[in-house]
């Protein structure tokens, strides 16, 4: 049977997938890499550093391969990575963490938040999100059966003297409720570049503890924050170290997206419910691929300062460049995607380009421009919210946000 036939077949036999898969979309992220690569247009995209990564790292799973650390590793990771996983922690964090019991190795981030999520949420239980949101969130928070309160974040406006991306503490607090089992926290955050002050931590942290919730905080752009911010972990704060699940992975420190190495750092009666849920859900990470990671965890803090330095110039980069091709571009504070607004481009060029509406211009300009860019759909929970929005990551080579930047010169 082909294609069609077998389509045919299955409406007859009146075969419906599940209920769940019709509330969320496929990942527009995802989408516009497939996009980026039919019409080879420069990816700026997905997130994912382009760099090669540390020497050590890569000799450190060649040599687990040839060393016959082919098969499955311990379910909650090699006893190497959550070692080094435990030691970073006391580094970055300062808290002493037990790598046999508050650590679970997960493949990459992605499987981290879901397992989390699992581990802690009751179907109808409500989790909060901050919007514009890191699109995975959405899908998770369905799959898990959870009911979404979106908290909005607001970008600078024009005539204020904000910098940064803002969140009423009111709206927060009205989205608390004796039904709320979790916030997620992304911070640095993507895509807005947000980087939470502790004055927002302690707000959101006093809330938490006032309603018993479960924070879940993905800090995986944590070695990312500029301008001398400190990048504060939620786990710190007096009285949240027992109900807080910090999320990170190797992908974007050492730039190995394909790895799918990350990792839940919990009290140890979480660890045990995510545990349970990681082992059905993938059973592990690549074994030769976590002593690789745990390699690259042992890196010194050199390899963060000059890598650091590197993105802190690809930033300024980037943001001219986006503000010389007439967007509005914020300066994010932290991580690497750069968000931007086109309603004036769009207002001054709409006849020229006879698009049918914004949601169009992200494809257009992918195809016709040669730069592919996120549209700020992706980010919120109704798409047309962030219809004149697109989002350019700056995680790339200079020589690629180079061809971007002329490419992006045709726009004006
Ligand atoms: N986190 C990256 C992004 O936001 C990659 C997403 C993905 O495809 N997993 O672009």
């Amino acid at each position: 049977m082909s294609g069609p036939d077998v389509e045919k077949n299955q409406s007859m036999l009146s075969l419906a997938t599940s209920e769940r898969t019709e509330f969320f979309t496929e990942s527009v992220i995802r989408e516009m890499t497939r996009l980026a690569l039919e019409h080879n247009a420069v990816n700026l995209a997905q997130g994912f550093p382009d760099y090669d990564l540390p020497e050590v790292m890569k000799k450190g799973a060649i040599e687990a391969i040839e060393a016959g650390l082919n098969q499955y590793a311990i379910t909650w990771g090699t006893k190497n990575l959550r070692e080094a996983i435990a030691k970073k922690f006391k580094a970055v964090q300062g808290l002493e963490i037990s790598p046999e019991t508050e650590v679970t190795v997960t493949c990459g981030s992605t499987e981290a938040m879901i397992a989390s999520l699992f581990a802690i949420v009751n179907p109808s239980d409500e989790v909060i999100v901050f919007e514009p949101f890191y699109e995975n969130y959405g899908p998770d928070a369905v799959l898990s059966s959870a009911i979404t309160q979106y908290v909005s974040m607001k970008p600078p406006s024009k005539d204020s003297k904000e910098t940064e991306w803002t969140f009423d503490f009111d709206e927060l607090k009205a989205a608390f409720n004796d039904k709320t089992k979790a916030i997620i926290i992304n911070t640095p955050n993507n895509p807005t570049g947000k980087v939470f002050t502790r004055k927002e931590l302690e707000f959101i942290a006093e809330l938490c503890q006032k309603w018993n919730v479960f924070v879940i905080t993905d800090e995986i752009y944590d070695h990312m924050v500029y301008d001398g911010l400190e990048h504060i972990s939620m786990v710190t704060l007096p009285g949240m170290r027992e109900r807080t699940i910090t999320i990170n992975a190797i992908s974007k420190t050492y730039s190995a997206t394909g790895w799918r190495v990350g990792w839940a750092v919990a009290p140890p009666a979480i660890t045990k419910s995510i545990r349970k849920v990681h082992d059905f859900l993938t059973v592990g990470a690549p074994h030769p691929l976590q002593e690789g990671a745990a390699k690259a965890l042992g890196l010194p803090q050199d390899y963060y300062k000059k890598l650091l330095a590197a993105y802190v110039y690809r930033r300024e980069f980037l943001l001219k460049t986006l503000q010389n091709a007439g967007f509005e571009a914020w300066k994010p504070y932290g991580a690497y995607y750069i968000m931007v607004d086109f309603t004036d481009l769009w207002e001054r060029n709409q006849e020229k380009w006879k698009l049918n509406n914004e949601l169009d211009f992200a494809h257009w300009m992918a195809r016709e421009i040669g730069v592919a860019a996120v549209p700020g759909n992706g980010f919120y929970r109704i798409p047309f919210y962030g219809r004149t929005k697109l989002r350019f990551s700056f995680g790339r080579r200079n020589e690629v946000l180079q061809e971007a930047a002329a490419k992006l010169a045709k726009l004006k």
